[in-house]
């Protein structure tokens, strides 16, 4: 039997939803590989250069995209965020799994990729707080932000919210548990899709 093809899990949803715990839940279980994303945002405390995100300023990632260096990039709250291509493309052609937490303009520009490659990799999923109530209650409770960031963020997340039709999953967060066993229900799932599958 050959070696299937990897697969991209694209996690979207608002500040909050509990996508950013799955995506590293995913890697600390070595069910797939985390894209480390490049931000112009100040690290968070705690936050680790590398492991967190690759922390850039404003000149160097503009020049890294003029250099072509990305597979996608986006304005999120007011700084850039973006996928380097060599988090993402080798690993795929080796057969290996790899999750990344990217906002709704992202997502879509990876699902306009024309690469068979990508495109047979692709399973996008987004994470949604059950109401705003809810959203609110987590955003308040990170204690991370400042108050005018977090009201920042509760307007963009409720944006955000709306685009939920244009994945192919969505998952209505609950408890931590019950996330990440319905996130490895799709991870079982789409291991066993025939298109990613070797010949012989
Ligand atoms: P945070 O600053 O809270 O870590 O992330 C803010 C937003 O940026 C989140 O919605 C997250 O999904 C998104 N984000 C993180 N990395 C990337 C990336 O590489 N590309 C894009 N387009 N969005 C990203």
């Amino acid at each position: 039997m050959g070696v299937r093809s990897g697969i991209l899990y694209l996690v979207s949803g608002p500040s909050g939803s509990g996508k950013s715990t799955l995506c590293r839940r995913l890697e600390a279980e070595g069910e797939a590989e985390f894209s480390v994303s490049c931000t112009t945002r100040p690290p968070r405390e705690g936050e680790v250069n590398g492991r967190d995100y690759h922390f850039l300023d404003r000149d160097e990632f503009r020049q890294r995209v003029d250099a072509g260096e990305f597979l996608e990039h986006a304005v999120v709250h007011g700084n850039f965020y973006g996928t380097l291509r060599s988090e993402v493309v080798d690993r795929l052609s080796q057969g290996r799994d790899v999750v990344m937490d990217i906002d709704v303009q992202g997502a879509a520009q990876v699902r306009s990729i024309e690469d068979t490659a990508i495109q047979t990799a692709l399973v996008d999923l987004f994470v949604m707080p059950p109401d705003e109530r809810e959203l609110e209650a987590r955003l308040t409770g990170r204690g991370t932000d400042s108050k005018d960031v977090i009201a920042l963020r509760l307007r963009n997340a409720i944006k955000e919210m709306a685009h939920w039709p244009d994945y192919s999953y969505r998952l209505i967060s609950a408890t931590r548990e019950e996330d990440y066993s319905r996130f490895k229900a799709l991870l079982v799932a789409e291991r066993m899709r025939v298109s990613r599958l070797g010949e012989s």
